[in-house]
């Protein structure tokens, strides 16, 4: 057996349809007594209003300023409003965005968070933190980013559009399959990482918006798919979305559904292993094309062209990619990422060689 070395993530998960009625509870037992319910705006909102009237005198009121790949200024916007309400915690209600606001808070106060996903984004249980400014996404991993506490609960989840569950199933998924293949992966992250229950996340779309057993199979999937990404090292995969969603500020789970069939296909010569066990969790027998597959069937968009980027970033985000590059089972070769960055445009299926 190959060595390895296991770091279990210490959030503490609830996890349970009408789980969000322990919130007070929960935060009296972090000694919150002030605390700030975030969210993105609109119906996010909603949730956040409705999580602020379960914390009663505990509730510090609520910010609905989160922004996708978490600009600075909505941070720093984000911190007045902590400081002027003398904040103690920070609950986040809703999807990736408004957890990287929360994570983005505690960085720079160390307040406690308790995260009450909304999206299989994943973000809620990795101490990993993505930031923009100036056009530039970086990461960044503190334990002081990991949430304390997160509750999960599919009615929080019910009225998600089901094109929004779908590409952030996919989003779920593409954790699961970079951990597979990870420098340092753990039997662990593989079992959770090609577990059956993964295939659940973009199948919660299917069941439709009044379907609580699917959602909830997806959340579960989710929360698998997250915990593998606060574990081990993501590749070329997630420094591709972070690039796009940073320099074209592209829709975050989209961006992922549409590039994860392609940098599948990138890595399947140099983790054959990987890809077969995803492709098991997938249930096909060949995972870049059983994604693109995946994709299609949903009704997620294929191409980088409809996400909006425009043709000539190509080259720009090839540079960007190179000049700052994650781990990868494949060597990055500009010409290989440029020609897989084409494909992506253009919506072809993945590129799986000869
Ligand atoms: P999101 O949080 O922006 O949500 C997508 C959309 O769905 C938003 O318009 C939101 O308002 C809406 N929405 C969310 N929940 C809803 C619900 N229950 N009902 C109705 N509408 C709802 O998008 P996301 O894909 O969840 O998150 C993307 C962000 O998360 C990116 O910034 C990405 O970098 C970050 N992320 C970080 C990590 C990490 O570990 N650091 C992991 C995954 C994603």
């Amino acid at each position: 057996m190959e060595p390895f070395v296991y770091q279990p993530i210490s959030t503490r998960v609830i996890f349970g349809r009408g789980a969000v009625g322990r919130i007070k509870d929960e935060a009296e037992r972090l000694g919150a007594r002030r605390a700030l319910v975030l969210s993105t705006p609109g119906r996010g909102e909603a949730l956040a209003r409705q999580v602020a009237g379960l914390l009663g005198e505990r509730s510090a009121g609520i910010h609905a300023g989160a922004v996708m790949h978490t600009p600075v200024e909505a941070t720093e916007r984000a911190l007045k409003v902590v400081m002027d309400r003398s904040a103690d915690a920070v609950i986040a209600v809703g999807g990736g965005s408004t957890t990287g606001l929360g994570k983005a808070i505690a960085l720079r106060t160390d307040l406690p968070q308790i995260v009450l996903p909304t999206t299989y984004a994943g973000s809620e249980v990795t101490p990993v933190l993505g930031e923009t400014q100036g056009g530039v996404k970086t990461t960044q991993k503190s334990p002081k980013i990991l949430p304390e506490v997160v509750i999960y609960d599919v009615d929080l989840t019910m009225e998600l559009p089901v094109p929004v569950a779908a590409t952030s199933g996919m989003n779920a998924i593409a954790h699961a399959v970079e951990a597979l293949y990870a420098k340092d992966g753990n039997p662990i992250a593989s079992l959770m990482g090609g577990h059956r229950r993964i295939r659940s996340c973009p199948a919660a779309a299917r069941g439709g918006p009044a379907q609580i057993e699917p959602r909830s199979e997806a959340l579960y999937g989710a929360w698998l798919c997250g915990q593998v990404l606060g574990m081990v090292g993501m590749a070329l995969h997630h420094k591709l979305c972070h690039v796009l969603g940073g320099a074209f500020d592209l829709p975050h789970a989209q961006t992922h559904s549409v590039l994860l069939p392609h940098s599948a296909a990138y890595n399947a010569p140099a983790a054959r292993e990987a890809m077969a066990r995803a492709a098991r969790g997938l249930g096909a027998d060949d995972a870049p094309k059983a994604l693109f597959d995946l994709a299609g069937r949903l009704g997620a968009k294929r191409s980088l062209r409809e996400l909006g980027m425009p043709e000539g970033g190509i080259e720009r985000a090839v540079e960007t990619t190179m000049a700052a590059p994650y781990w990868n089972p494949r060597p990055l070769d500009p010409v290989a990422i440029r020609n897989l960055l084409v494909r992506a445009w253009n919506g072809e299926p993945p590129d799986s060689g000869p």
